[in-house]
């Protein structure tokens, strides 16, 4: 029965009967209306966007599904604790509380951000300005100086010369110490300023592409989003972790067991990552071939090593299809903290020299490359 009919039992609000054209038109005008509504409440939970309110992702887009269907068939809303009533009654005060509240806490959202934008830009502007400045006064001070030492050498008298080119040192030394202490600051005002953003900058999974076999991010997303963490690294001064894995013996399995079940455990590999390392900030990438990738934003290489553990048990886990009970599968990392002065070609190198040391010392395990000293400490699984 329609929408109209069910209210109005067909009947006018006098109680008369309504003529059957205008029921008609009022029931399919009542049920289109109903329809429009529950496809708008559906599509504000599907194209949604993460307002930064704390609550789970996925809990806006289930409560504006649980509604949709109430609106279209008074069904109950345990999201919204809204109970459904026997009689397709719908709750449309809480319907319009609802959409009402979302579009004020968008509209808060996307003005505090613009906001928070607008002021790091206009920061970054002045640092720029500032930082010009500074090179300026760097510039001069470094040309007065060596107009005095051109000075002190047209004399020809040694303890003049010596004197003058000790003082210049000095105060050319002294002026870089200060030029660096202004660039640390002002780097440092910045990291502030950001804080507000700084899980907008972390987050880099929008619009990147994925592998189809895995779901995991492909390789081209990867190479935006290390050198997206390089320059979030540089400006938040936060830890990044880097880890880059092979799976053991792939070939083999491959090669004994079909290509069917390569592509399964390219795939259980990937499930497994995405369970290890779960939050918003965490990229799990296909490398290529049976490589995987991870960045780990605002990670020490210790919490890295906690979150490959766990890893290591869904590894463990992990069975090759077809292949006799017992058969388990093996993967090798290596992982590295990112530190300043790093680049991509720095990291991929020191992160696959750990994964090498990795195979060397028998495979199923992860090592550690130490940034500083280009040495691989060996911490086993
Ligand atoms: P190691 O322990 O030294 O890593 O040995 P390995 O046998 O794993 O050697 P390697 O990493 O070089 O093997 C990679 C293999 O992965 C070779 C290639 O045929 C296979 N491969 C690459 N892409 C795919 C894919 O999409 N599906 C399947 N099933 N196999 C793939
Ligand atoms: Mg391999």
């Amino acid at each position: 029965m329609g929408f109209v009919n069910k209210l109005m039992g067909g009947r006018k609000g006098n109680g008369e009967d309504l003529p059957s054209a205008t029921a008609s038109f009022a029931t399919n005008t009542a049920d289109g209306a109903i329809d429009t509504l529950g496809t708008i409440v559906r599509t504000m939970g599907e194209i949604s966007f993460d307002i930064d309110d704390g609550a789970p992702e996925e809990l806006f887009p289930t409560q504006c599904t649980e509604l949709a269907c109430h609106v279209e068939n008074g069904a109950p809303v345990p999201s919204l604790d809204i109970a459904g009533s026997n009689d397709g009654e719908r709750r449309w005060g809480h319907v319009r509380r609802f959409y009402i509240d979302r579009r004020q806490s968008e509209r808060d959202f996307v003005n505090s951000r613009m906001a928070d934008y607008r002021g790091v830009v206009e920061d970054l502007v002045g640092g720029l300005r500032e930082i010009a400045q500074r090179d300026r006064e760097t510039e001069f001070c470094i040309n007065r100086n060596l107009k005095s030492v051109e000075a002190a050498v047209a004399t020809g008298l040694l303890p003049e010369i010596k004197a003058t080119l000790n003082q210049t040192i000095r105060n050319i030394a002294e002026s870089l110490a200060q030029q660096k202490q202004d660039y640390e600051k002002r780097i440092s005002e910045m990291n502030q300023r950001m804080s507000s953003l700084r899980q907008d900058l972390l987050s880099v999974r929008e619009k990147m592409s994925r592998d189809s076999l895995t779901g995991a991010f492909n390789r081209g997303a990867f190479d935006q989003a290390i050198i997206h963490c390089l320059n979030i690294n540089f400006i938040l001064n936060q830890p990044v972790t880097v880890i880059l894995l092979d799976i053991d013996h792939f070939k083999t399995v491959n090669d004994t067991y079909g290509h069917a079940a390569g592509d399964e455990v390219l795939r259980s590999v990937g499930d497994a990552l995405a369970r290890s390392f779960i939050r918003k900030t965490d990229f799990v990438a296909r490398y290529g071939g049976d490589e995987f990738a991870v960045i780990l934003a605002d990670t020490t290489a210790a919490n890295s090593a906690t979150l490959l553990s766990r890893f290591y048990e869904y590894v463990g886990e992990i069975t090759v299809p077809y292949a006799p009970d017992g058969v388990r599968l093996g993967c090798s990392s290596g992982y590295t903290e990112v530190i300043p002065g790093d680049t991509v070609e720095s990291i991929i190198k020191r992160v696959d020299s750990a994964l090498y040391a990795a195979k060397d010392a028998g495979r199923n395990c992860y090592k550690y490359a130490e940034a500083e000293v280009e040495t691989i400490a060996a911490k086993s699984a």
